[in-house]
């Protein structure tokens, strides 16, 4: 597998270039050595001077040592190898000061030093330092003498190269130990953590996202975005295709949060994730890559699906008997010899068991829009009609609460739609507006069309909605903290009721409020 892991010692996110260090290879390393080599050779031929025999011999070793560098299968010998390169050119540079003439060779032992110090750290420094010595300075020292200007030029020749390996290897141990710490730290979170090329190819993983990912593909990955395995959607069964995969969408450029996917396929060792990714890109704002974040939230899922298989279940096992209490409640209320009291305690009855029935059909509902079944039964009708309905059913609980109910319609206003759910709708709005307006207040609504859809605005003079509140309004459950307060009774699903079978319409549903003025909800539907 190409693909590295973060803090495994194979490689880190941290790396400041990803891409393969080209140097490291012995051809390219000792391809750019003999090309400067070549060069002090070619100016001293231009410069007329006549090397002499030892110079010659260098350049021959330097052939052999550059074909070497070419031939040999390094991948295959030790590791260490390749610092015999380096220690060969030192060699070659020590033959081609053995001239009177000398030349530029000296600087060049630069070149062996940065490449030992880079790639053999300290070992690498003290090689530079013996090689140099001993290959360099004693021949040189031997064949010219001690005279003062050539001691001050070799010592000091030996020194640079010394000192070039040794910040060489400096800066590499400081950088190796950076990317310990932080691969350390990315290794220590609990979220999976990938870093993608321009190409989509894995730059990068953290552990936890090896964990993941040997879920999700038990034979392997081949380290490219978008690799089909055992990766579903929040559903935890359908087959992510490839298009939709978080990693191929990232890999394009696309930011997004929160995307539910399941991974693995084992019961019980599967694991939901939310993703999260966002765009690398370089300097010219060009995309460069992307990175991904992948969070468990398998106990979240599991712990939804429990609730709404309990919700469900109970609601279908509280309908049967509620229908009969009502059923038998309303034969009672029928008879004509119920003393007053007893009458007026069976209404109670028999309301409280209406407001029961409204619950748990909103709680069926609930489980529906989860199952993405909610079906509509759509007609053409007159909207009109619908809203009239609506409000005049309303009414009985308005006059209880002493707020006056308003209706602006056009005659007539024919749509295809589901007049039961659209009725919902309404009831749901209507009965919010009513319980959340003082006595006094008033609602009103309003059916108006403009170019290409339909609105319908139920308007309050009522408490109105707190800004931070408004977002939360369409999701499940959810109850203002005065809501809560002041007792008024629901449970937080009419709303989100609402939304969906407006959004099933292809509408939108929208609020307009102002804490203690009131709140406006609309309602828009497409004409066509
Ligand atoms: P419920 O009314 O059963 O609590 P809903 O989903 O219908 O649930 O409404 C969610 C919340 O939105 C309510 O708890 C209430 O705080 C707020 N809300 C809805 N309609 C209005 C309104 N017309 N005026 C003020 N607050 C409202």
């Amino acid at each position: 597998m190409a693909v590295r892991e973060i803090g495994t010692g194979r490689g880190d996110l941290t790396s400041p270039s990803t891409a393969p260090d080209a140097f490291a290879r012995p051809a390219v390393s000792q391809s750019l050595c003999a090309l400067l080599f070549a060069l002090d050779l070619g100016l001293r031929f231009l410069g007329d001077v006549d090397s002499g025999p030892w110079p010659r011999v260098g350049a021959g070793l330097l052939v052999v040592v550059t074909l070497a560098a070419f031939v040999l299968p390094w991948d295959r010998l030790p590791a260490a190898s390749p610092a015999a390169l380096a220690v060969a050119d030192l060699l070659v540079i020590g033959l081609f000061r053995l001239d009177a003439q000398g030349g530029g060779s000296a600087v060049l032992m630069v070149l062996p030093g940065l490449y030992l110090g880079r790639y053999f750290g300290r070992r690498g420094v003290v090689v530079t330092a013996v090689a140099a010595v001993l290959l360099v300075g004693v021949p040189n020292f031997l064949y010219f003498g001690l005279d003062g200007p050539n001691v001050s030029r070799m010592v000091l020749s030996v020194l640079v190269a010394v000192v070039a390996a040794m910040a060489m290897a400096l800066a590499v141990s400081r950088l190796q130990h950076e990317r310990r710490v932080s691969a350390a730290i990315l290794d220590s979170v609990d979220v999976g953590l990938v870093l993608l090329d321009a190409e989509g190819a894995y730059q990068a993983y953290n552990r936890r996202h090896g964990d993941f990912m040997r879920l999700a593909y038990p034979e392997g990955h081949a380290g490219m975005a978008g690799q089909l395995g055992l990766v579903y959607d929040a559903d935890g069964s359908t087959e992510v295709p490839t298009q939709d995969m978080p990693s191929t969408l990232a890999s394009m450029g696309e930011e997004f949060d929160d995307l539910r996917i399941w991974v693995g396929d084992d019961p019980v060792s599967r694991r939901a994730l939310s993703v999260s990714a966002r765009a690398v890109r370089d300097a010219s704002g060009d995309l460069a890559g992307a990175a991904l974040a992948y969070t468990d939230v398998t106990e979240l899922m599991r712990a939804l699906t429990v609730k709404d298989e309990f919700i469900s279940l109970v609601s279908h096992e509280l309908r049967t008997p509620l229908t009969s209490i009502h059923g038998y409640a309303m034969l009672l209320l029928e008879r004509h010899d119920l003393d007053p009291q007893v009458r007026s305690q069976l209404e109670v009855v028999v309301r409280n068991t209406e407001r029961l029935q409204r619950l748990v059909e909103d709680l069926l509902h609930t489980g529906q829009i989860d199952d993405e079944a909610m079906y509509f039964r759509r007609v053409e009708c007159d909207l009109v009609q619908i809203v009239r309905q609506a409000v005049q059913a309303a009414e009985p609980h308005a006059r209880d609460r002493g707020v006056t109910l308003g209706l602006r319609t056009p005659q007539r206003l024919m749509l295809r739609v589901d007049p039961q759910r659209i009725a919902q709708v309404l009831d749901n709005l209507l009965s919010n507006a009513i319980k959340y307006t003082e006595p006094g207040g008033r609602v009103t609504v309003a059916l108006g069309t403009d170019v290409n859809r339909v609105e319908i605005a139920v308007t309050d003079t009522g408490v109105g909605i707190d800004a931070a509140d408004r977002d939360r309004l369409f999701t499940r459950f959810f109850r203002s903290q005065h809501a809560e307060e002041q007792s008024i009774q629901g449970v937080g699903l009419g709303l989100s009721i609402a939304r969906s079978i407006v959004e099933g319409h292809g509408g939108r549903i929208d609020v307009d409020s102002e804490i203690g003025r009131g709140s406006t909800f609309r309602v828009r539907l497409p004409l066509s």
